[in-house]
């Protein structure tokens, strides 16, 4: 049967690697969930995915230690509540993995110290801190590490990330050019729609978990009367046209917003909404939608939170399934560069 051969064919080939993570620095939000997590979950079957939580990237501003703390275990409760199902991928915690740090301080003396200058969240988040730690110079080469010790082919990220993962591809070409074939040389994988979902109060910057103003971000644990609320609010113009005009920010965020929650195509929302006077109809779409989406999204997470138990056993599961595969790399990569085995 031409079909059942397909099949046996298929589950011949060895399945691509994909890794990718978000910090444990608070509740995700709509950027975070559109651009990055409800994407991953569409991978599950057909690839190796590697889920991981980033605590060693968070401290590179400032954070309070209980919160760290209890961030990490809610962040395991985050991926499973977004779909990420601990029995088909492996999420583990950062720094409970020996490797990342060696290995990022491998490549930290192949990158050029004007490279790292050079990374657009290092300018940004740099002119928002007062106190600008190397650390977040060096976030790129951490992520890099994290991304070639497991030899990923792909990372999934928001566009946000791409300059971070074009560091890792040149990172693992220099190296594999100077000590021989090593490493994978990775993609980025970036979903267009629900790419760049930038702030609901000032357009121009993108969403983020840092942004101290709650209002401009919609978190996904937001009850429908706080998503209604906050999209009502939403930074608009005075044109009253549904229009997907780049020069309006805040109406082509909206529309964005749209169409990544409900997967219809911008074209296909315009055409739609070209008859609604005024932004309120608009908007009330815009938050049903959006109240539609995560509402199983919550219901997970309200069910696993608070099970301590629960979430340590499925970090502890990831913990061993990857680090003999970070032990293999970090013991080839000191090989080559010179390092005596111990
Ligand atoms: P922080 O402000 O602390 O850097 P963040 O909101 O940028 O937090 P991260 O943990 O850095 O979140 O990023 C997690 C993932 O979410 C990454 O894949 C990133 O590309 C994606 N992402 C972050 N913000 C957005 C956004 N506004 N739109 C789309 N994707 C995003
Ligand atoms: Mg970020």
């Amino acid at each position: 049967m031409p079909g059942h051969y397909f099949s046996l064919k298929i589950m011949d080939i060895e399945k691509k690697i994909v890794l990718t993570g978000m910090q444990p620095t608070g509740i995700l939000h709509l950027g975070n969930f559109l651009g990055a997590a409800n994407n991953w979950k569409k991978m599950l079957d057909a690839y190796t995915c590697y889920f991981f939580i980033p605590n060693q990237h968070a401290i590179t501003v400032p954070q309070i230690p209980a919160n760290l703390r209890h961030g990490t275990l809610n962040c395991v409760a985050q991926y499973i509540a977004c779909g990420l199902d601990p029995e088909k991928c492996t999420i583990f915690i950062q720094s409970q993995i020996i490797g990342h740090t060696e290995l990022a301080w491998i490549l930290g003396c192949l990158t050029p110290l004007g490279q790292l200058y050079r990374m657009h969240q290092f300018k940004d988040k740099s002119s928002k801190n007062e106190n600008i730690y190397s650390g977040l110079l060096y976030y790129p080469v951490l992520m890099a590490a994290d991304i070639l010790l497991y030899n990923a082919d792909f990372v999934p990220t928001g566009e946000d990330q791409k300059q971070h993962v074009e560091l890792a591809r040149d990172l693992a070409e220099k190296f594999n050019g100077t000590y021989s074939e090593t490493f994978t040389v990775p993609s980025p994988m970036i979903e267009k729609t629900g790419a760049r979902i930038m702030s609901l109060k000032a357009p121009e910057h993108k969403m983020s978990k840092s942004d101290p103003d709650g209002n401009g971000t919609i978190y996904i644990t937001d009850e429908p009367k706080i998503i209604q609320k906050k999209i009502a609010s939403a930074l608009t113009d005075s044109t009253n046209k549904i229009a997907n005009d780049p020069e309006r920010p805040g109406m082509v965020n909206l529309l964005n917003i749209y169409c990544a929650a409900t997967g219809i195509a911008t074209a296909d929302a315009e055409e739609k909404f070209k008859i609604y006077q005024g932004y309120a109809p608009f908007k009330k779409e815009v938050a049903d939608a959006l109240i539609a989406l995560l509402e199983p999204v919550q219901k997970k997470y309200k069910s696993i939170k608070d099970d301590k138990e629960y979430l340590q056993s499925v970090a502890q599961k990831g913990a061993e399934t990857v680090q003999p595969i970070a032990q293999g790399t970090l013991s080839k990569v000191y090989r080559k560069i010179g390092f005596l085995g111990n």
